[in-house]
């Protein structure tokens, strides 16, 4: 059983994303007694997670799901007693389009980790030339790298399975999770694992189905790749925030902090309100570019490292329809516009066909994610420039030309990290520096991982540093340095 805190030492969140709402939790778990605090400088809590509930509609206007695989999406949801209301991706039909010219076709059945293992969808694709399919095969006689260094994601597959592969298969599905540009991204920060598989199986089919196997002999039947609660991400946002209020924390909404001090024992965290809060700990669960300004008077190298971790601008555009106003039957979950094509939405999702009890009966919701790394100028526009573009995407693409019954636009400025080359250097300079401050701990998805399941686990490992932090100091031992985040 682990001893309650007696004096109350007083721990401030700074953040109330998921990651930072995933550190308060896990204090209160590991150091029960602890007064936390969690400031954000929003109006509400949950950060990129945009749940909206209302006339039969559900709209996440950020995530809309985790990957099952990463461990702590479920295990979060599991801990809060959401498990079972986690809901899979509707299973029929399980495809998407990919756009090539003026056609949306079908992605190849058999995509693992980005990468085609499915040799007969791939044959018939006409995605790609049989010059592109040929040269996809090559990867089957192309010796593997071995010598460790990094290379770009797009460089790595251009390198494997050529050109056509790239822009055509795997860029989009890469972009659909990063907002990023291939070349820019480093493998080794976004897919280290194929790697890997390259340098121990000799190719990057071979150590992807490799792999596979190996995950699917010890997993029994299928799991689902992506699940979320049926009422959407917002619950666990709810279920946290209820928990946290139960516990006694304070949250402080609508109060953005300006600076974190060192003072003797701890920190002081200014708001920008000018009060000063006293921290015997300090969790920086912010963006990245966030925390390097923050922690600017605590450690100009780390401040500038955090800073450093360039950051992509998209939106979302949620648009719903009576079934009558869409000509096309949607037989799938949406497509991908390739950065080769040129066009200013990245993708649309066919919401309503790949959850369940997204839209009322008899109406379609979808979504149009508009903006990539690098074309920062098309969110310069207002919120009707954003609808404009969307809505001219789903007409040329899909015919609709009725004005829809429900608007909605999300913007997300500076709003996804980029793990580009040199990353995996700048995240391990971050901590060894935090490392160097025992009363802090930084957290979120700029450093390890882009996902849900990243957020969550950034956040309770800062959540855990902090608690040994309280720990130690109860039982009156020296404070330390801990591990790195
Ligand atoms: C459009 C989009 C779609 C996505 N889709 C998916 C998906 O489907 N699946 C998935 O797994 N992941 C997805 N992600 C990623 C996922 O949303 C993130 O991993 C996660 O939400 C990050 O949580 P966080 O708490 O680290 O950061 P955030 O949610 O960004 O929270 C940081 C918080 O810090 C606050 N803050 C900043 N500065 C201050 C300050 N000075 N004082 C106080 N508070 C401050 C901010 O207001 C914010 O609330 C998506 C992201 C985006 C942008």
């Amino acid at each position: 059983m682990i001893p309650t805190i007696a004096s109350s030492p007083s721990v401030v969140v700074l953040g109330g994303g998921i990651s930072g709402l995933a550190a308060a939790y896990r204090v209160l778990q590991r150091a029960p007694g602890a007064r936390v605090t969690i400031v954000e400088g929003e109006s509400r809590l949950g950060g990129k997670i945009a749940t909206e509930r209302g006339d039969g509609f559900l709209i996440e206007s950020g995530p809309d799901s985790f990957l099952a695989a990463k461990p702590r999406g479920v295990g979060l949801c599991e801990e809060l007693g959401l498990g079972p209301e986690l809901q899979a991706i509707t299973p029929r039909p399980h495809r998407a389009y990919v756009l090539r010219g003026s056609r949306l076709l079908e992605l190849p059945e058999g995509l693992t980790g980005l990468v085609p293992t499915k040799l007969g969808p791939l044959a018939k694709t006409p995605l790609l030339s049989p010059r592109g399919k040929a040269r996809m095969a090559l990867d089957y006689a192309i010796p593997a790298r071995t010598d460790g260094e990094d290379e770009p994601l797009g460089g790595f597959i251009r390198r494997r399975l050529g050109d056509e592969a790239w822009e055509r298969l795997v860029e989009p599905l890469m972009a659909g999770i990063y907002a990023g540009d291939g070349d820019l991204l480093s493998v080794m920060a976004t897919f280290p694992q194929l790697r890997q598989g390259e340098a121990a199986h000799g190719g990057l089919i071979r150590g992807v189905l490799a792999a596979k196997a190996a995950s699917a002999a010890g997993s029994g039947p299928a799991k689902p790749a992506f699940l979320t609660p049926r009422e959407g991400l917002g619950r666990l946002v709810e279920r946290l925030e209820a928990r946290l209020r139960a516990a006694g924390v304070e949250i402080r909404l609508g109060v953005p902090a300006r600076q974190v001090r060192e003072r003797a024992g701890g920190a002081e965290v200014v708001l920008r309100s000018g009060e000063a809060l006293a921290a015997d700990a300090v969790i920086v669960a912010t963006q990245a570019w966030a925390a390097g300004e923050l922690l600017a008077g605590v450690s100009e190298p780390l401040a500038a490292d955090l800073r450093a971790i360039p950051y992509a601008s998209s939106a979302i555009v949620s648009l719903a329809w009576p079934q009558a106003d869409v000509p096309r039957v949607l037989e799938a979950h949406g497509y991908l516009n390739p950065k080769v094509e040129n066009r200013a939405a990245l993708a649309c999702t066919w919401t309503s066909q790949k959850w369940a009890g997204r839209a009322p009966e008899g109406h379609v919701l979808m979504r149009i994610f508009i903006g990539r790394f690098g074309r920062e100028e098309l969110l310069a526009g207002d919120d009707s420039d954003l609808e404009r573009i969307a809505r001219d995407e789903v007409r040329e693409r899909l015919g609709i030309t009725a004005a829809p019954e429900l608007a909605r636009v999300q913007r997300w400025p500076q709003g996804m990290p980029q793990f580009l080359l040199g990353h995996p250097e700048r995240v391990a300079r971050i901590e060894s520096e935090a490392a160097g401050i025992p009363w802090l701990a930084i957290a979120g998805n700029a450093y390890r991982g882009v996902g849900l399941p990243d957020a969550i686990a950034s956040g309770e490992a800062a959540g855990e540093r902090i608690a040994a932090l309280l720990r130690r100091r109860q039982a009156g031992e020296p404070a330390g340095t801990g591990a790195g985040l």
